[in-house]
């Protein structure tokens, strides 16, 4: 097996979900192979945090301190957060699990998508390296999707506005393969998740708004807005602490790129 083939197999692999000729066959090439080796130890260290229970909850001051002060040692490159050598990291790992495992208590429901979005955005935040192929160009991270996933997934410009790409990665919520795109804007994360052919089941909730004759769905998580929306099969979600007409005019360049794509 190699790094292609185990791909699409990483979370049947983590998840002990694979019969036991591809087990082993993966279990040989994650041993050979460091990459995959590191990503399969994400994906069961997220499992992990998200198996928790709460003990307590962080206090709303304390908690965007803590993640300010992540975000500003991991730009630096000093913190390695999952494998937690300063006080530091064992800080901001303890708080992740107790805001996930808290929004966990409040539901992981198909129809609760978003909230497991939010929990992906939190969690990946705490990352000294959020994006899983890290990228600011453009047509590279669309290509970068296509050879994983052959999804063809918008990248849309949102420079204009500050917002610059950082990356992608490709993430799973509630059983669905989700392509998901990082943005910063300063030191703000903004996550722009897409999960194809998400299906009628997924009911969303939210607030109803209405931007430049488009309809979306709001949503405040865990001191998070959401933006989300359907276009045919596919769900859009965009996570982050920018206010929502930041969120809408992303999102209006996300479909005109999408509708830009589509007549390529
Ligand atoms: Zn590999």
């Amino acid at each position: 097996m190699n790094c292609r083939e185990f791909d699409p197999r990483l979370h049947a692999f983590v998840d002990g979900e694979l019969d036991a000729g591809p087990m082993a066959d993966a279990e040989a090439h994650v041993s050979t192979c460091p990459g995959c080796h590191g990503r399969a130890d994400g994906e069961r260290r997220l499992r992990q945090l998200l198996r928790r229970q709460p003990r307590e909850t962080a206090p709303a001051e304390f908690r965007a301190r803590i993640l300010a002060l992540a975000r500003r040692e991991r730009t630096r490159k000093q913190v390695r957060a999952w494998l937690g050598t300063p006080a530091l990291a064992a800080a901001v790992l303890l708080l992740a699990f107790m805001l996930i495992a808290r929004s966990l208590s409040t539901g992981g429901h198909e129809s609760e998508i978003v909230a497991s979005l939010v929990d992906k955005h939190l969690a990946y935040a705490q990352l000294e390296g959020p994006a899983e192929f890290a990228s600011t160009e453009r047509p590279a991270v669309a290509a970068w999707f296509r050879q994983r996933t052959g999804l063809r997934v918008p990248v849309p410009d949102l420079s204009p506005a500050g917002i610059q790409l950082v990356g992608a990665r490709i993430a799973e919520a509630d059983q669905h393969r989700v392509a998901y795109l990082l943005y910063e804007k300063g030191h703000v994360l903004m996550s722009v998740f897409m999960v194809p052919e998400v299906g009628r089941r997924a009911a969303l909730a939210g607030r109803s708004m209405s931007f430049r004759g488009q309809e979306y769905l709001a949503q405040e998580r865990q001191g998070l807005r959401t933006v989300s929306w359907r276009d045919g099969q596919t769900l859009f979600s965009l996570v982050s602490t920018l206010d929502y007409e930041a969120l809408l005019e992303c999102a209006e360049q996300l479909r005109a790129e999408r509708a830009r794509e589509a007549r390529l």
